[in-house]
């Protein structure tokens, strides 16, 4: 089936209570071993990729790999870009056939992020992508946690249009240095103010019991990239470990670390699908 976007999978996912997994895919050993995953648990996921890689053609060559696989796959697939920052990379993804994007105004004031995020809403809509913004700050290599309102989400939302709302309940990218502790009740009063599907960011290392409680309150989505992009290097080094000087072509090199990385990911859509 074609690429959809967050529209066609993540509203009935909050209304039921479940969330869509999504990882960031960097090569196409990554996004192998998530697709895999995905078809094998027969259930919708959301494969996104860093602005990093529009710089070169990196992310326009996933997207056409992406929609390549899912052609021939009846599992719901949404790609998605991450973390843009601004209008000109949201026309880039939809360029490059991207069906979701995010525009990350998290830094600027509250009134500048509205400003730019309904730019972008305008455009990702002209297209029929589905857009996802951030409010409050969920910050990257140990910066300060920013966290999100009700009455900002309400607001932010009424005056965006945004399809999916990325909010700052206590997660941080990257690994934690102790295990977070989710302000449930925050996330709970967002979850009432809004009724459109909510993202955690940095769901790395977070308890399942706590990401469940998050689902509860209306998170629909949830990003998985550190420990995932991790468990691909570690892999790499220990398959080079116990290969010693021994050459092994890439393609059978990759293939037990991509292995891992699809039971990793099954494991992920599996807690997320559950009560
Ligand atoms: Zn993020």
């Amino acid at each position: 089936m074609p690429l959809v976007t967050f529209n066609e999978i993540l509203p009935q996912a909050r209304k039921e209570k479940r969330a869509v997994a999504a990882f960031n895919v960097a090569n196409l050993e990554t996004l192998l071993a998530v697709f895999k995953a995905a078809e094998e648990e027969k259930s919708p996921v959301i494969i996104q990729v860093y602005q990093r890689l529009f710089n070169d053609e990196r992310a326009a060559l996933i997207g056409a790999m992406t929609r390549k696989l899912v052609e021939k796959s009846d599992i719901p697939v949404v790609l998605h870009l991450d973390h843009g920052s601004s209008a000109n990379l949201v026309k880039k993804a939809i360029a490059a056939g991207y069906t979701s994007v995010m525009i990350d105004g998290s830094q600027l004031s509250f009134a500048d992020n509205i400003a730019m995020t309904s730019e972008a809403v305008k455009i990702a809509h002209g297209s029929n992508v589905s857009i996802e913004a951030e409010i409050g700050h969920v910050p990257f290599g140990g910066g300060e946690i920013e966290l999100s309102t009700a009455s900002e989400a309400l607001e932010f939302v009424a005056k965006t249009g945004v399809d999916a709302l990325a909010i700052s309940i206590g997660t941080a990218h990257g690994f934690y240095k102790k295990e977070p502790v989710l302000d449930i009740e925050r996330a709970s009063k967002i979850g009432k103010a809004v009724n459109i599907p909510i993202v955690l960011h940095g769901g790395t290392g977070v308890p399942d019991e706590q990401l469940k409680k998050a689902i509860e309150c209306g998170v629909a989505k949830i990003n998985i990239a550190t420990e995932l992009q991790n468990m691909f290097l570690r892999g790499v080094a220990s398959e080079l470990e116990k290969n010693g000087e021994k050459f092994i072509p890439l393609d059978l090199y990759f293939k037990p670390v991509e292995e891992k990385i699809t039971q990793y990911a099954r494991a992920k859509i599996r807690a997320f699908n559950t009560k």
